[in-house]
């Protein structure tokens, strides 16, 4: 990545279109729209800023690496990828739900070792770890809610908004894990390297996230 150019690490969908009113805040807005354009490196307005813009999963690798120098990552990503080679200055308060346990109604107060189906291995290993609940992790990399349905676990953790999905498949929330949203991030090395910037960029950014509550 040129010494000059600041990377940004964004995912399509939800991330995309949540951020994109606070980077236009900050003065960067991109040349092409990712959800037409078949372009995984966008330009902007700014020449000294670039956007790519790759899986939500990948994001924090991209900039552990220095790959991206920054990058928006949802609270579950960055829980499941642990954080090494990051730091996180800012709460973005977008994509906001929570993470948690959900089943049949009482399906987590049965006895005995629990089978838990989820895309999110560590943060499910670490709360059940807590309470000293011993379970079995079954990896799902989607549509968890079918699980307990069909006898795979007696329970998921999942990432719920309204609870309409949950509903729909005659399943509630059961217990909170954790409350998400997504982060900026910034490359460890970057924000010595490139410090100047990236602080002017963070406090805009955090400036129209105030401006929003
Ligand atoms: P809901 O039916 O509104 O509770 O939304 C739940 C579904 O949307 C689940 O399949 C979640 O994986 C997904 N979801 C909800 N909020 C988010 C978010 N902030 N980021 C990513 N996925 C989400």
């Amino acid at each position: 990545m040129p010494e000059k150019t600041l990377t940004i690490a964004l995912s399509k969908g939800r991330i995309y279109q949540d951020t994109l009113p606070l980077l236009a805040e900050a003065g960067i807005e991109p040349a092409d729209d990712p959800e037409t354009s078949r372009k995984l490196i966008l330009e902007t307005n700014r020449d000294d800023v670039k956007l790519v813009v790759i899986r939500a999963a990948d994001v924090p690798t991209y900039v552990q690496y220095g790959a991206a120098d920054l990058g928006v990552s949802g609270k579950d990503v960055l829980m499941e990828h642990g954080g090494e080679g990051i730091y996180e200055p800012l709460d973005l308060n977008i994509a906001r739900c929570r993470l948690m346990v959900a089943g049949r109604p009482g399906a987590h107060l049965r006895p005995g070792r629990l089978r838990v189906a989820t895309k999110f291995v560590q943060a499910t290993r670490r709360h059940f770890a807590a309470r000293g609940r011993q379970v079995e992790i079954i990896k799902l990399y989607g549509s968890m809610e079918l699980a307990p349905l069909v006898g795979l676990a007696d329970c998921i953790v999942d990432l719920v908004d309204t609870g309409n999905t949950l509903r729909a498949n005659g399943l509630e929330p059961l217990e909170p894990i954790a409350d998400i949203s997504s982060r900026l991030v910034v490359n460890k090395a970057a924000m010595k390297m490139k410090s100047a910037r990236i602080k002017d960029l963070v406090a805009q950014l955090s400036a129209a996230v105030e401006r929003r509550r």
